[in-house]
């Protein structure tokens, strides 16, 4: 009965309950015991972890190994953002502008492993695929920043959402304030991703050691689309301006929504542009969203569908690879060649050894058959 109800009204209750989780588990009274339960029992397994070494053999490879200015390899995890609403990807509106005149690759068919940050985010980080992946394989197994710490990177984890969900768990991440750049956050505390230039420039201009730095976004993160973007970025209006979709008319949440993506647009494009005035540095940059979003699509808002269940809105994410002058040549990466791959059906499968074999850290972990890169190579 109470799954009967929700879907008459999906849009109002998907973004209450979104806010107010307890009101789902109030509908039925043995809940909050089972939950204890659950939680008990999922501390208790994890707690018990240990924690397998991934790619213990791993050190830089020949290009990484060359002397030269420090490489500085900027990950982009976004948040929220579907492939269906990026101009680069074919959508009607014009929400790339800024990408779109940079040399970019866009790969247009990418799928996540999950539908929510809890799930995406440590798979797409984990040497363990889709098919494998759970959440305790993924805290039992050292991931992509442990293995690119071994080859002498030195790893940092920014954070503007809800945490690393211990990807980061020995390094040691960091959440973004109203300190690093104060015309970033207003709103109520929460920053915008802005807020991550500054810091990103400063470390571009001080490092002196190969480094990897996870930018985790906040993106298009719902149902307070509004609240992603300056006031001043409202290109698409009228916006929906309340957590409650229900109150908003369908045009107005895409408005709201299509205005983060061209915040997303314009904060990677940014990045992109003072990266490569950084002539100190050899910078590359990789984004991908960790799931997508519905926006009313079958009835349905917000994403965390079952995996039986989701829809592609949820699962099907934009991707961008950025490498400068300087990260091709050190690298030999040929751009004509990989832009040959960008329509091919790929997931968040293959972030794990594209990234190895991006910087070319050397590692048995490393599996080529995933690696986007490994065809692009002289001699491949
Ligand atoms: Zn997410």
């Amino acid at each position: 009965m109470v799954v009967g109800i929700l879907f008459a009204n999906f849009k109002g209750y998907s973004a209450v309950l979104r806010e107010r989780k307890e009101l789902l588990a109030s509908a039925q009274p043995l809940a909050p015991v089972a939950a204890a339960a659950r939680y008990a029992r999922m501390m208790l397994k994890s707690s018990t972890i240990v924690v397998a070494t991934t790619g213990a053999d791993a050190k830089p490879g020949p290009l990484l190994s060359k002397s030269g200015p420090p490489v500085l390899l900027v990950i982009v995890a976004g948040e929220t953002a579907r492939a269906a609403n990026w101009s680069l990807g074919g959508y009607g509106r014009e929400t790339n502008p800024m990408l779109a005149a940079r040399d970019i690759l866009y790969f247009s068919n990418v799928s996540s492993c999950g539908t929510a940050t809890a799930v995406s985010l440590p798979c797409m980080f984990s040497p363990l695929t889709q098919a494998d992946y759970s959440y305790t394989g993924g805290l039992s197994n050292e991931n992509l920043l442990d293995v690119l710490g071994r080859a002498g990177f030195k790893v940092e984890w920014w954070d503007n959402n809800t945490g690393d969900k211990a990807v980061a768990a020995r390094f040691s991440p960091v959440f973004m304030t109203e300190k690093d750049s104060p015309e970033h956050c207003q709103k109520g505390n929460e920053c915008n991703d802005g807020v991550f230039l500054k810091r990103l420039t400063e470390l571009s201009q001080t490092m002196t050691q190969n480094t990897v730095v996870v930018l985790h976004q906040i993106g298009s993160h719902g149902p307070s689309y509004w609240l992603r973007y300056p006031d001043d970025r409202e290109v698409f209006t009228p916006a929906c301006k309340t957590p409650d979709l229900a109150a908003c008319s369908a045009q107005e949440i895409v408005n709201a929504y299509d205005n983060t993506i061209l915040y997303t647009d314009q904060t990677l494009a940014e990045t992109i542009d003072m990266l490569d005035a950084q002539g100190r540095v050899i910078p590359a940059l990789y984004y991908v969203s960790d799931h997508g979003e519905s926006l009313g699509e079958g009835g349905l808002y917000l994403h965390g569908a079952p995996a039986f269940m989701a829809p592609t809105e949820q699962t099907h994410v934009p991707m961008v690879l950025w490498m400068s002058a300087r990260f091709r040549e050190r690298f030999a990466l040929d751009q004509a060649c990989l832009a040959k791959e960008t329509g091919n059906a790929v997931s968040h499968d293959n972030m794990f050894s594209t990234v190895l074999g991006l910087v070319d850290v050397s590692t048995t972990a490393r599996n080529p058959a995933l690696d986007l890169t490994a065809p692009c190579r002289p001699g491949a």
